[in-house]
């Protein structure tokens, strides 16, 4: 199938963050209102996410690993439209390739879950096993079948920072979602999950930040087809580095150049050099706005009609940061 080869060429497991993107992305999917991370060594040495979301079935949990088994959509096109992160049926039998892995998932409507555990993708065990509804997979020995990808892994401080970052993203585009994150022994996250997101932002930039955020909602653009939403920062709360504005598109963690030019602009004037603004931006279009010419791991998106959304986004944050009459 076209399709699936065009998918399957540009996948890749790069580091242990890209692991926790796919794992998170599968909790969300089955509507996991709780979502728990531990991650050792920056995730080479261990990874456990663990949600309690729907589960997978005993009849079904093999097709899990099996590569464009479970797809959980049909066509390439429709990727930004659809409700699902997933959409290849890919991310687990890559991450069980390149991994010790086991698995320990329920669902509600049956008696007892299903316990797997692969090494390099090979089954060694599979029994039934109690669990709450819900999944819970660990892995460990990361990328140690493949030098290659190994070697290009930076220190274990900075591919933790790097899931950090991932956890961060997911806990504040769903606040309505509990998020823990464990680095080490440490726990260094954990969202109420309660559906305000300047709670979420609460947690993560602290409670200054938080209470200063300035709020996206705006009705003006909510008639359009373009809808922008979430918190930004008021001029006098910024931070040193670029990494702090995040961007969602219908709901999926993308990475932006131009929008996060677009967001500084708006700022022009108002921060001093070397400060950027910190934020949550929310965009939601109608799928036939997005390009779907870029491959979605990447997180890179083009948009058909850039300068629409780009404006949208920009008007947005410049009008929450000009000065209302009381
Ligand atoms: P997809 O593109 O469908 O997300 P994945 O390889 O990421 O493919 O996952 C394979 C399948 O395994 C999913 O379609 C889903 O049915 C099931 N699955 C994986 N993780 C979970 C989870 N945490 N909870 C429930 N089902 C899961
Ligand atoms: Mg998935």
């Amino acid at each position: 199938k076209a399709t699936i080869a065009r998918i399957a060429a540009g996948e890749v497991i790069e580091r242990p963050a890209s692991v926790v993107k796919e794992l998170l992305e599968n909790s969300l999917d089955a509507e996991a209102k709780r979502v728990d991370i531990v991650i050792r060594e920056g995730g080479i040495g261990y990874i456990e996410v663990s949600d309690d979301g729907c589960g997978i079935t005993s009849s079904e949990v093999l097709l899990a690993f099996e590569r464009h088994a479970t797809s959980k959509l049909s066509s390439f096109e429709d990727i930004y439209a659809i409700a699902s992160l997933g959409f290849r049926g890919e991310a687990l039998p890559s991450i069980a390739a390149v991994a010790d892995l086991e698995m320990l998932t329920a669902v509600r409507t049956e008696e007892s879950g299903t316990y797997l555990s692969l090494s390099g993708g090979e089954m060694l065990k599979h029994t039934r096993m109690a669990r709450a509804a819900g999944t819970s997979i660990r892995l460990s020995r990361l990328f140690s079948r493949v030098p290659a990808r190994l070697k290009f892994l930076k220190t274990p401080q900075h591919e933790a920072s790097k899931v950090t970052e991932v956890v961060v993203s997911y806990a504040l585009a769903y606040p309505e979602v509990k998020f823990s994150l464990n680095v080490d022994g440490r726990n260094t996250l954990n969202t109420p999950g309660n559906g305000k997101l300047r709670d979420a932002v609460l947690e993560v930039y602290g409670s200054d930040a938080a209470s200063k955020m300035l709020d996206l909602e705006n009705d003006t653009y909510r008639s359009s087809a373009i809808n922008i939403s979430g918190l930004v920062s008021p001029p006098e709360v910024s931070r040193s580095n670029r990494n702090s504005l995040h961007f969602f598109v219908n709901r999926r963690l993308i990475q932006s150049r131009a929008l996060q030019r677009a967001v500084e602009q708006a700022y022009s004037g108002l921060l001093t050099a070397g400060r950027y603004p910190m934020g949550v931006i929310n965009i939601r279009l109608s799928g036939a706005l997005v390009d779907v010419n870029i491959h979605p791991t990447k997180a890179e998106v083009k948009f058909s009609d850039e300068s629409a959304v780009f404006t949208s986004v920009q008007r947005a944050v410049r009008s929450v940061l000009v000065e209302k009459p009381p």
